[in-house]
């Protein structure tokens, strides 16, 4: 690399968007008096009379959960998306719009409300990897449901209305836009190379070490090279796969493993439950052959320089485009160099 970019102002391009993010390391030594965020930090019960996700309770809409020992998944009560609905179209002058449809589940990882991924043991965590993919499968291979998003907000600082540890899958007729801008540049790569342009990229990193944050046999954690959050990571299988579904179980213990070690590792960089919004991208379901996509995690933490100072997106990301300070590579090496065991548990 460059090494005038550790210190200079410079742009780098995201492979995957075809966007740009301008980074500038010289800016970290500035001061900060800006807002800081309140924590809250309070032990969690395993089982919380109150909480709508919790076995045994009540939800708001009257439904109550079973008693459930493994990963639950239940349609949102309150779904942005609904399966049935008016079909048609807007095509007036310069207005233009056209009917959506889809569904909206919740997964509960674990029936215990004090846990959160970090916390929970690699067999559980690989019962939530297995439940993901029998959601992926099953709501796929429905008619009108032509992309997957599965996805997790952890924290209140993302707007996670409920500690109990869930995600979310919310599914739709259309592809959505980051998926098309996604499939659009891996699929010019695979055209010209015939080669996945997620796979070439690991095999750079994995020979430059420079973003690595973890690897095992069948994954790899990385701060991607064009990173717009300050730890913000991937995480993408070694093996060329599509989708979800053709995970094995010996590459569903791996990502569940690296998953716990990379949460931990988060969440001992503040000694804080780190926030974060995390999202698996993988083949959209329309029944079409998607040899270029290769499946991958991205997590997006908001937390950029202690438990309390949160990065915005205002002003200049607002209106031109996204900004960091910290670089990729001092990202990575922090993470890196951070115990693999929960600070709570050392
Ligand atoms: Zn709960």
């Amino acid at each position: 690399m460059n090494k005038e970019f550790n210190t200079h102002p410079h742009r780098r391009y995201n492979i995957l968007t075809g966007e740009w993010v301008l980074v500038s390391p010289h800016r970290t030594k500035r001061p900060w008096q800006g807002k800081l965020e309140k924590v809250a930090e309070e032990k969690r019960p395993s089982y919380d009379a109150d909480c709508f996700l919790c076995p045994g309770n009540v939800r708001a809409n009257g439904e109550k959960n079973p008693d459930y020992k493994t990963p639950f998944t239940f349609r949102n009560d309150f779904s942005a998306l609904l399966p049935e609905g008016p079909k048609g179209a807007v095509n007036e002058g310069l207005l233009k719009a056209e009917s959506e449809t889809g569904i909206c589940r919740v997964v509960c990882f674990s029936p215990d409300h004090s846990l959160t991924l970090p916390l929970m043991q690699v067999p559980d965590i690989v019962r939530v990897i297995q439940k993901w993919k029998e959601e992926y499968e099953d709501i796929g291979s429905m008619e009108d449901i032509n992309y997957v998003q599965i996805f997790e907000n952890k924290g209140d600082l993302m707007g996670c209305s409920n500690p109990h540890p869930h995600g979310q899958i919310w599914s739709q007729l259309s592809v959505p836009v980051e998926v098309q801008k996604k499939s659009a540049h891996q699929k010019t790569y695979w055209k010209k190379n015939n080669r996945s342009l997620l796979g070439d990229y690991l095999k750079q990193e994995l020979e430059l070490k420079e973003r690595l944050v973890l690897e095992n046999e069948h994954f790899v954690a990385l701060v991607p090279y064009w990173a717009v959050w300050p730890y913000e990571t991937l995480i993408a299988s070694k093996r060329h796969l599509q989708h979800i579904g053709q995970l094995n179980s010996e590459e569903e213990h791996a990502y569940a493993e690296i998953l716990k070690k990379l949460t931990i590792k988060y969440d001992n960089l503040f000694q804080t439950s780190f926030p974060y919004s995390s999202g698996i991208h993988q083949s959209p379901t329309d029944g079409k052959n998607y040899p270029e996509w290769h499946f991958h995690m991205s997590f997006y933490p908001p937390l950029l320089r202690s438990k309390t100072v949160k990065k915005f997106m205002v002003g200049y990301e607002m209106f031109a485009g996204p900004q960091r300070d910290i670089t990729a590579e001092q990202a990575a090496e922090t993470l890196r160099d951070l115990p693999d065991v929960h600070y709570t548990e050392g």
